[in-house]
Order: C-alpha cells, then structure tokens, then sequence
C-alpha cells in the first residue's frame, strides 16, 4: 500500500495513529539531530521527522533525499510542538519508523516554489514540473471545478452535450484556418474547426433543441500576448428563444458559477448598447468597474481659434477624479508622451485642471477664459480638485485613444480591483461593417448572424448606406473590460441567408460551395435558433482574477505557437509528406 491518507489530511484528531503517506520531497532541514522532511502531493504538505538518536540509519537516509524524490513514509501522528498556522497540516508531524525511496530525481531545472526562479519557455518544457507548483496546480483543479458546474447547471436546463468533428471544411469565419491534408484523397484538405457554428445550427434542425459542447477550437492567428492557437469554448445553441431567453439563459450559468464556485451572489446584468458603449467608453468592451465616461466638448471648444479642436471632427474627455493638484507638470507631460506612444497613437493630450480654490490651470489656457473653462468644468459634472483630460481629432480614433487612457487612470487610481466582478451585456451590434481598405463588408459577428427582426425587409431591400446602419440580435458578456462570450440569433431562412452571403461579398457559387449545406437544411423545416459561446480559458481566468489564461491551459503554447515539451510544431519525413502528396516549396 503506498498510502493511509493524502499529504493534505491529517490534523489534530489523528494523533497517534500509525500511517502512511507517499509523495514528492519538498525540502529537508536538519536541526539538531533531527531531520525534517517536507513531503508534497497535489492536497498539500505534511512534515516528515526523523531522530538521529533513535534510528541514525533511517536519518541518514532522509538527510540523502534530494528535491523532488517520491518517497514512502510509514509513522505515527505526533502534535508539532512549533506548529505553522499556514499550513492545514501544521498541527501535527510524523515521526517516521519507515522510509522508501519510491523515485529519486534530478535537481529540477527551477524551483517548485509559488514564485519560481524559472522563465516562460523553461517552465514550459518541464511543464509536468511546473504543474507541481500551487499556482500552477490550483488553476488547473480550478478550470476542472468550473467545467463540471458549467455541466451540471446545463444539464438540469436541457442541454444536451454532443460532439462535433474536428476534421471539417475549410471556411473563412474571421481567422485563417489550420489544416491538415487527406492522405486518402490527395490535394485535399481538412480544416480544423474555428468554432463548431454551423454543426450546432444543424443540430437545431435535426430538432436537438438546446445543445452544449465544451469544445477545443483552432484558430491560426499571430499570437497577440494572451492568446492560444487552441483554445476552448462553452459553445451553446438553443432553438425556439429569442434573445432575451438566452441572455437570461447564460446570465443564470454565469451567476450559477460565481455562486457555486466563489461563493458571490451577482446582481442582474445590466445591458448597454453597442452605440453606448461606444460613445462612453470608446470600446464594445466596457470595463464598468468605475465611471470616468466621455464628455464631449465638441460643440463648445470649436470656433474659438484653438486650430487642433477646429480641425478636429469629434473633442471628448474623461474626469478623473481628485488629480488637479497631485498631477504635476512632469506627470502630465509623462501622461502625454503616454498617449504619443504608437500602440495609443494621439497627437497630443490637453488638460484642465480645476483646483480645489477654484482656479483654473490649463494647456489651453490661450485659447479659453478661465470662465469657459470652469463651466465646461462645471457642465461635465466635475468637482474642484479634478482634472480633465481631453483629446481630439477623428472620430473612431479619438474614442479608441481616450478608452485606452480611461483604463490606464483607472489603473493608476487603483479602481480595477479583479475582484470586483461588473459584468454586462453588450446589445444591438452592427450586423455588417464596412472595410474601406478591402472595400467590402464584413460580418461584425459571423455571417450566421441575423439582423434584428425590424430590419430585415431594409436588409433585403435597401441600399449600400442603409447595409451600414442594420442592427444584429448579437450580443457580448463582458465582464470587468474582458469578453467572456458572445452569439447571436441565426438566420434560419435559405432567403435572407443568401442575402448576407451576397453582402459579404460571395458569388451564389462560393456561396453554395461553401456552405450550401446549412442552406439546404435551411430548407427541411429549420427552427428559429441562436447560441453563444463562452471562452472557457478566460472566463476561469477573470473568475480567478488573473489577466493570463496560459497557466489555465495545462500544455499551453508559447507565443511563437511552439509547444516547448513535446517541441511542436516539427518537421515530418519524407515517406510521410509523399504519402499525404504533399511537396515542400523550396526558396
Ligand atoms: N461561434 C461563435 C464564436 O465562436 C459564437 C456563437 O455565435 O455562438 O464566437
């Protein structure tokens, strides 16, 4: 037997019993002519003892135990008499009688410590190390914890799980595809699934009714910091809703979890508009944890003689609240060059700052009395003390620019606690929007998507501006400025699906070829649906207060997408390209 109990059970009560623990040698001490052992599973630590003067040969072999051994250890439950609060273990030792060595090993690359000493891609090669670590290991148990409630609250809805394959068709759904060549029908290709879309629309039609699936999805995308070339979903699709019935379907498994999982009760989701949320907080992402929301001073700064605002086509601004004093001139020109940087791309940053007495002190001071500057002031609901920041120029960048800034002050004014959960629906997205630089539209959602009900016949009938102005039933869970998830109502009529085809741009051919199948379901009798999907990696990040989803992913990838254990991806031979007639392009 290797073990009696887990090395995270034992306490008070069982002193006194003989018992066995197996598990992974954290660290030793010596002290005296004793030995102490730190003995490690996946439930916690308990503390090893071993007496010079009682059993020298079993002292020896415990003063010989080196990092990461996994050792047997047979002994009785004693009270510690220096105990340690921080540990659930720390009332008690064993005073070992027996002791196996099961596995030695080599000294670990980096220490298995909470704060280890090991960079990423290090980590990530011994990735069966890392997981050893708590911090590591307590995401990974918690992803674990949070699958199982999203089933169990599903499952009593309806919810059927049902697997859709991972070979399918190539399809252009926003990113680029992997694929993987047939071998058994040469030149041909398999795509691996962005998403399973269209499978969970069929299974609308063939009457499944309300369908879950939590699903690996591929997309070939350059990776941007915190995203994974594979990730999961909690993908859902439910047929005769409308889409108040699955925001309040999915509002309850987002508060089922933070009930069951963090014990917090959340308050109903408030829902914002798609034009609110952009006009406020220049983002379809809003981070409502605190206020700060644009003013716009277009209408009152231009035809003053300011040349940038006359020239500007939209003048907003945000309060930040009590800054008027604290910011010197040297944190505003910092704050400046701040919003210069390439990655937010303002020309420039203009300030007031309403002081406390009630004075006025700006960089446009030139431009406007400082009775104009305090009415602004007082117009936009600021109070003395706060200062205004304000930027201006073309229309999309400028709210972009200032939804950035608005974080970076809320940072700086510690009001994104990750702990606060502020989570809200974004409503009425665009269906379609328009890209100059290709000249077409492109599906703000996917072209799956259906416009809402009032706009159909203007989506069938009207003109190119009109296109512009149609409205989605799509809608994003956002929680603390993060996307959690996102769906729509389908189209489920062959009509109005070939329309937005043709919007998007696809000849009747490709249209058919492509996806001539989900129309030709459209046609045997296919129900009203529409779904979401959840990111199921971020969702269990911002859930734990974490901006990273990586260490939620037990083998993630590094940002090059190389998998640094198992070193993917890699070449293959010769025999293997020929059989799956494939040739290499050679420079
Ligand atoms: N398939 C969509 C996505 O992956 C989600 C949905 O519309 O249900 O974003």
């Amino acid at each position: 037997m290797y073990r009696t109990y887990n090395c995270g059970s034992l306490r008070i009560n069982h002193v006194g019993q003989e018992v066995i623990l197996s598990g992974w040698v954290q660290a030793t001490r010596e002290f005296g002519g004793l030995t102490f052992v730190d003995l490690r599973d996946r439930y916690g630590i308990t503390q090893l003892v071993f007496n010079e003067e009682q059993n020298a040969t079993l002292s020896d072999l415990a003063k010989s135990l080196g990092r990461e051994f996994v050792i047997k250890a047979q002994g009785k439950v004693r009270e510690r008499s220096n105990k340690n609060p921080n540990r659930a273990t720390g009332d008690i030792e064993i005073e070992v009688d027996q002791l196996e060595i099961i596995n030695a090993s080599k000294v670990p690359p980096f220490t298995i410590e909470d704060e280890s000493d090991g960079g990423d891609d290090l980590r990530m090669k011994y990735r069966y190390l890392d997981m050893r670590r708590n911090p590591v290991r307590e995401k990974i148990l918690f992803r674990s914890q949070v699958a199982y409630e999203v089933r169990s609250y599903l499952v009593k809805h309806d919810f059927v799980e049902i697997e859709t394959p991972c070979l399918i068709k190539s399809t252009p759904e926003g990113a680029r595809d992997f694929v993987v060549p047939s071998r058994m029908n040469p030149g041909q290709f398999y795509a691996l699934p962005q998403s399973p879309q269209t499978f969970k629309q069929i299974l609308m039609v063939a009457g499944f009714d309300r369908y879950f699936q939590i699903v690996k999805c591929f997309r070939d995308e350059d990776l941007r910091a915190d995203r994974q070339p594979e990730f999961t979903q909690i993908d859902c699709e439910m047929a005769f809703v409308t889409q108040d019935e699955i925001l309040t379907t999915f509002e309850g498994l987002t508060k089922h979890l933070f009930r069951e999982i963090l014990s917090l009760e959340m308050e109903d989701f408030p829902r914002m508009t798609y034009d609110n949320a952009i006009t406020q907080y220049g983002s379809d992402k809003p981070d409502v944890r605190f206020d700060m929301t644009f003013k716009d001073f277009t209408k009152a700064a231009q035809g003053h003689g300011f040349q940038v605002f006359d020239h500007s086509e939209i003048i907003l601004g945000i309060v930040v609240p009590g800054l008027a004093e604290q910011y010197s001139n040297k944190d505003i020109n910092a704050l400046t060059d701040w919003v210069k940087r390439p990655q937010i791309g303002a020309k420039g940053l203009v300030y007031i700052k309403w002081n406390h007495d009630g004075s006025i002190k700006s960089s446009i001071g030139k431009f406007y009395s400082d009775e104009t500057l305090t009415q602004w002031a007082e117009q936009c609901g600021a109070s003395k003390g706060d200062l205004i920041l304000i930027l201006s120029g073309e229309t999309d960048s400028t709210r972009k620019q200032l939804g950035e800034l608005r974080l970076e002050m809320g940072k700086r004014l510690g009001l994104l606690d990750p702990k606060d959960f502020k989570p809200l629906w974004v409503v009425d997205f665009p269906l379609l929007e328009w890209d100059e630089e290709s000249g077409r539209f492109h599906a703000m959602h996917h072209p799956f998507t259906s416009p809402k009900a009032s706009d159909v016949s203007k989506m069938l009938n009207g003109d190119h501006e009109t296109m512009k102005q149609l409205r989605a039933d799509a809608y994003d869970l956002v929680i603390n400025g993060v996307e959690i998830g996102g769906g729509s109502i389908r189209i489920h009529d062959r009509a109005l699906q070939e329309r937005n085809f043709k919007l998007l741009g696809f000849t009747p051919e490709e249209a058919e070829r492509q996806f001539g199948f989900l129309m030709g379901a459209f046609e045997y009798g296919a129900p009203p649906h529409g779904g979401i999907a959840f990111g199921f990696d971020r969702l269990c990040a911002v859930m734990k207060g974490s901006t990273s989803i990586r260490d939620f992913i037990a083998f993630p990838k590094n940002n090059m997408g190389r998998d640094m254990m198992i070193d993917a991806p890699s070449e293959i031979d010769t025999t293997q390209l020929k059989e799956l007639s494939l040739r290499l392009m050679k420079e």
